[in-house]
């Protein structure tokens, strides 16, 4: 079968298609997070764990000492074919394209898990979601609507805040453009955000931290424009914030999730898809960062 690998860390001249053996007989799944190949139409619970510990066997399997991701401590779905655990497949009912299903679990499970779950957003409460456009920052904008939370974000251009506007975010904030935390005090009437969704990390850490009101919580699940990031501790306590970490989500948590995806009130927007072999385009239009929502592989 086709797959494509790296050898090397590098660039995206690193990535190469390869014929590769296919997968053993068992629980065989065709498409990047998509479905199998006849049969059972699934997507795939990205979180790997052992199943038989205290953290799994209570509905926390991403607190698992063994916790890792399909792709990332196994082989991945850059391939025509992969083999992931049977508890790892959740089937999907007809009127559910692969596309969308590829582009559901990791976004719509990390979000989840950090505002329903650990920042617990609740009705009336205002968050401020950062890089809308992102995967993550769409799925986002769904979850914390179904909390019933007003909606904040930002975005690096006035087409994609229109985007996360169309998909119910109140405001907006040209992240390169504007102050951040200037504006959040403006949309707050000077009083600031309950919680922040942070995974931008260094570029956005100090306007998160001075986004949120007196006793916000700031719950963050990356870093993507790097991990080191300075703070007055005399804000923490004084202001009496919570910081928030979070990875990835329950297997509970994702079935809970879909439930909201299959019946309609969730929709995992695709940005673009590319066939396997433009795998290397895939990641160019991420780099790129001129993407709303997720860019997909089709096998
Ligand atoms: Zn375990």
């Amino acid at each position: 079968m086709k797959a494509v690998r790296f050898h090397e860390h590098g660039g995206l001249d690193v990535l190469r298609q390869e014929d590769v053996p296919e997968p053993g007989p068992g629980d065989v799944v065709r498409a990047s997070a998509g479905g199998v190949g006849e049969g059972q139409r699934v997507l795939v619970q990205p979180g790997l764990s052992c199943g038989r510990c205290a953290a799994c066997l209570g509905g926390q399997d991403n607190l698992c000492r063994s916790y890792g991701l399909v792709g990332y401590q196994s082989e991945g779905g850059y391939a025509e074919l992969v083999t992931v655990p049977v508890e790892n497949i959740v089937p999907i009912p007809d009127h559910i394209g692969f596309r969308e299903a590829a582009a559901f679990p990791f976004t719509f499970l990390s979000a989840w898990h950090m505002l329903v779950t650990k920042a617990a957003l609740r009705l009336g409460e205002t968050v401020l979601i950062l890089a809308a456009g992102s995967g993550l920052g769409q799925a986002a904008i769904q979850v914390a609507l179904a909390q019933g939370a007003r909606v904040i974000v930002t975005a690096g251009s006035d087409e994609k805040l229109a985007r996360a506007r169309e998909l119910g975010a109140h405001e907006g904030i040209d992240h390169y453009r504007d102050d951040i935390a200037k504006e959040v005090r403006r949309f707050t009437d000077r009083g600031g955000v309950d919680v922040v969704f942070e995974h931008v990390g260094q570029a956005t850490w100090e306007p998160s931290m001075k986004s949120l009101k007196r006793g916000g919580r700031l719950v963050t699940c990356g870093a993507t424009t790097g991990p080191s990031v300075s703070m007055d501790i005399r804000h923490l306590f004084s202001r009496q914030i919570s910081l928030i970490g979070s990875y990835m989500g329950s297997k509970g948590e994702l079935l809970r999730a879909a439930e909201l995806f299959f019946d309609g009130r969730f929709t995992p927007v695709v940005d673009s898809s590319f066939p396997l072999a433009a795998a290397v385009d895939a990641q160019r239009r991420l780099e790129d960062k001129s993407q709303f929502g997720k860019v997909v592989l089709d096998v």
